[in-house]
């Protein structure tokens, strides 16, 4: 299928590897020109080559902690005229209810609600006045049916989901279209790390770990950043304008729920 967005341009926050990664693969199967950002350098220029070789299109690579003011605005100092957001960063840590302090809460806000906000306060506009935008926002399964242990996560998350219900009615009539992504558990380095909590917790493999984690998802096995990246571009296509501020689970059914 044609997505109609070759020759658009996209920053993908967060994106030298996992998800975000998958997103601008994607992305850029699809003709489109890229901004990617991650706090390392050295894979987040691996991942940009990797991608102008495979697909030919432009990227440009902004090395920054995305969450932070400053580098937010080093990355949209580069980024130039964007026409599709796509908003990511790393999870706040697991623990337990009684641990957090408001410092913690302070920063799973900033990075996983505040953060997305602010680029799409800054980044909207632009998309209004030209007529067309896309902005998908990469959230959890942990909106729909909490995991206890991810407290931080379930918070800052689900406060942006809010935000996002009001604001993407309020840019729809302008031509932007924002949408979030709620990933289940998939092969990323977040998921071996996930894996490795409860492989010491329990004191079992990692393999015996992951093929828990896996039994317990109806498709009995992890997601690729392949097939998140791909539902992403479908979101951030022509084909999209009619989706407005939904929540898109890919789960491989492990939120038991009936919508
Ligand atoms: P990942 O494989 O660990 O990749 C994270 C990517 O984000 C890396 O490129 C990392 O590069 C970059 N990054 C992290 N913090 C950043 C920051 N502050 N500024 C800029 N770049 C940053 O993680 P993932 O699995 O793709 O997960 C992406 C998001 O989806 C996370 O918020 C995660 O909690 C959520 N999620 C993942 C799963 C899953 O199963 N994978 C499930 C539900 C939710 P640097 O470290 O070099 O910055």
């Amino acid at each position: 299928m044609d997505l109609g967005i070759s020759g658009k341009r996209a920053l993908v926050c967060a994106s030298s590897k996992g998800l975000g990664r998958g997103c601008a693969e994607q992305l850029a199967a699809a003709g489109v020109n890229l901004v990617l950002n991650a706090r390392g350098a050295e894979a987040l220029e691996e991942t940009a080559q990797a991608i102008r070789d495979e697909y030919g299109v432009e990227v440009v690579a902004v090395a920054a902690d995305i969450t932070s003011e400053a580098g937010r605005a080093k990355v949209l100092a580069a980024a130039g005229d964007l026409d599709i957001l796509v908003t990511n960063a790393g999870g706040p840590p697991p623990g337990m209810w009684s641990d957090w302090t408001r410092e913690d809460f302070i920063a799973a806000l900033d990075a996983n609600m505040l953060t997305p906000i602010a680029l799409m306060t800054e980044i909207m506009p632009k998309m209004i006045d030209k007529g067309w935008g896309r902005v998908v926002n990469i959230t959890s399964q942990s909106v729909k049916a909490p995991i206890p242990q991810l407290g931080l996560s379930n918070a800052a998350r689900t406060g942006l989901t809010g935000y996002v219900a009001g604001t993407a009615r309020q840019v729809a009539p302008f031509g932007v279209i924002v949408n979030n992504m709620l990933p289940g558990i998939h092969a990323t380095d977040r998921a071996i790390q996930l894996d490795t909590g409860v492989s010491q917790k329990e004191g079992i493999s990692m393999d015996e770990a992951k093929a828990r984690r896996a039994a317990a998802i109806p498709a009995r096995r992890y997601g690729t950043r392949q097939e998140f990246g791909a539902t992403c571009a479908f979101l951030c296509s022509e084909h999209a304008g009619f989706i407005v501020g939904q929540n898109i689970l890919c789960d491989g059914g492990g939120t038991n729920a009936t919508i």
